[in-house]
């Protein structure tokens, strides 16, 4: 890798930047996956590159829902795997929901990569080599999914996915979670429950949520997840973006 000074102002940035590269060059991420990690940053850089109000509501939620899943299930694709292996590890654990490897450009050596890191960053199970079946309404590489995971799963985590396979998964009628950076991506808006947030945020964060929920009564999270509202915290989303800008405009203007 690259050796990025740590006093660098983008250090984090520029370090997600380098491991997505490295994904690549492993040949665990796609080309295209760069293109989606520019296009992240860029909204992050409009967020302020932090976690925002409606960001930290939302992930309350999500973890509710997923302490109320019955068979909670957590796709993994060559970003995710990029960016926060061990983390997505980690919230499995807190869960004890299965891992599923699910790629936009798949390819057999690419899900075996990643299972295979997933294996090696402490996973017990990885679920996506074997697809048995097929999410309707998404043609055949990308309807694959696999019984017993996110085929049969009720409420399923997708950071980074892309709009059809989320509208695909929320019309089989489970409830989805999604990590998306862009407040306006069609990803963000087919969602239950979206954190715009960046994934190396937004999972850690979550695995916190989980933990800290975890002693509530089924009637208490299901509360948390009535008052959710996720066309109210897009709208948020794009009001924390605008009010960022704003700010950083009247700094350069008194600069
Ligand atoms: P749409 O959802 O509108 O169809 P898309 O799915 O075609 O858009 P892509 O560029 O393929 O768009 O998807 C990548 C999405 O993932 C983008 O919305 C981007 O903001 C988001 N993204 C990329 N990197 C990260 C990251 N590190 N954390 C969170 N979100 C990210
Ligand atoms: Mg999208």
């Amino acid at each position: 890798m690259t050796d990025i000074p740590r006093f660098h102002p983008r250090y984090a940035s520029l370090v997600a930047r380098e491991r997505v590269a490295a994904g690549v060059k492993s040949g665990f991420t796609s080309s295209q996956g760069l293109i989606a990690q520019g296009r992240g940053e860029c909204f992050d850089y409009l967020l302020g590159e932090k976690t925002t109000e409606s960001a930290a509501v939302a992930t309350r939620a999500a973890a509710a829902l997923l302490l109320l899943a019955e068979h909670p299930a957590l796709s993994v694709n060559g970003n995710v795997a990029a960016l926060v292996p061990e983390e997505m590890v980690a919230l499995a654990d807190a869960l004890g929901a299965l891992l599923e490897v699910n790629l936009f450009h798949r390819s057999e050596e690419r899900v075996k990569k990643i299972a295979d890191l997933l294996r090696a960053s402490g996973a017990t199970e990885v679920l996506g080599e074997n697809p048995n079946a097929a999410v309707s309404g998404l043609e055949h590489a990308r309807a694959l999914a696999t019984r017993g995971g996110i085929y049969d799963a009720d409420v399923v985590l997708i950071p980074l996915e892309d709009g059809d396979r989320c509208e695909a998964l929320a019309a089989m009628g489970k409830k989805v979670i999604a990590i998306d950076l862009n407040p306006l991506s069609r990803t963000a808006r087919k969602a239950t429950v979206s954190l715009v947030d960046n994934i190396l945020r937004a999972v850690p964060n979550l695995t916190a949520q989980v933990k800290e929920l975890s002693p509530l009564s089924r009637s208490d999270l299901e509360k948390i997840v009535l008052e959710y509202d996720n066309e109210r915290t897009l709208r948020q989303a794009v009001e924390e973006i605008r009010n960022h800008l704003q700010a950083q405009f009247k700094e350069h203007q008194r600069g």
